[in-house]
This record gives C-alpha cells, structure tokens and sequence, in this order.
C-alpha cells in the first residue's frame, strides 16, 4: 500500500511504498524549494493512502 502526500505551496507530490521513505523525500523537497522543516507527525498526517495497480 502506497502513501502520497502533496506539497500545499507547489502541488508538488510525493508517493512511496513506506512511511520512512515518504517522509524522507518530503522533507528534502520542503527543505528545497521552501527552506522549510517538517515533522514526521506532520507529514503524515497530511499523507494518503492511494491504490497502485500494478499488474
Ligand atoms: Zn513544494
């Protein structure tokens, strides 16, 4: 199960297969493009959990 969170100033967004994972890219792209540090708890409160078809 996959989790996707989208960045609320660009739309940016990220999808991966773990928490871990997701947190960590979002984080990088915050501290990239907006000089911002998120927390993990915020992080995922934002993200979603989406259905991959994968065949
Ligand atoms: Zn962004």
């Amino acid at each position: 199960m996959a989790k996707e969170v989208a960045c609320s100033q660009c739309g940016f967004r990220v999808r991966a297969d773990s928490d871990d994972e997701l947190v960590e890219d979002f984080q990088q792209h915050n501290k990239a493009f907006h000089n911002m540090d998120l927390s993990r708890e915020q992080i995922l409160a934002k993200a979603k959990t989406v259905q991959v078809a994968t065949a």
